[in-house]
């Protein structure tokens, strides 16, 4: 068993974050900076969508995991 399995790379503008879908209440987690559109993977609802570098959050945002 290797000893040194987690390599954590810093990546301060990249963290994973817990979303709530709007419409049907699905939670996923995501990235925060998606720099593709990602969608609810129970109805299909854009949850976030990439504007210029940025994403935009359209799902509530219930946890920021790091
Ligand atoms: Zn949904």
């Amino acid at each position: 068993m290797p000893r040194h399995g987690r390599v954590l790379i810093p990546r301060p503008k990249s963290v994973f974050i817990k979303v709530r879908c709007p419409d049907c209440g699905n939670e996923q987690v995501t990235f925060s900076h998606a720099s593709i559109e990602v969608k609810c993977l129970k109805c299909g609802k854009t949850l976030v969508q990439p504007s210029g570098g940025k994403a935009v959050i359209l799902a509530e945002v219930l946890e920021v995991l790091r």
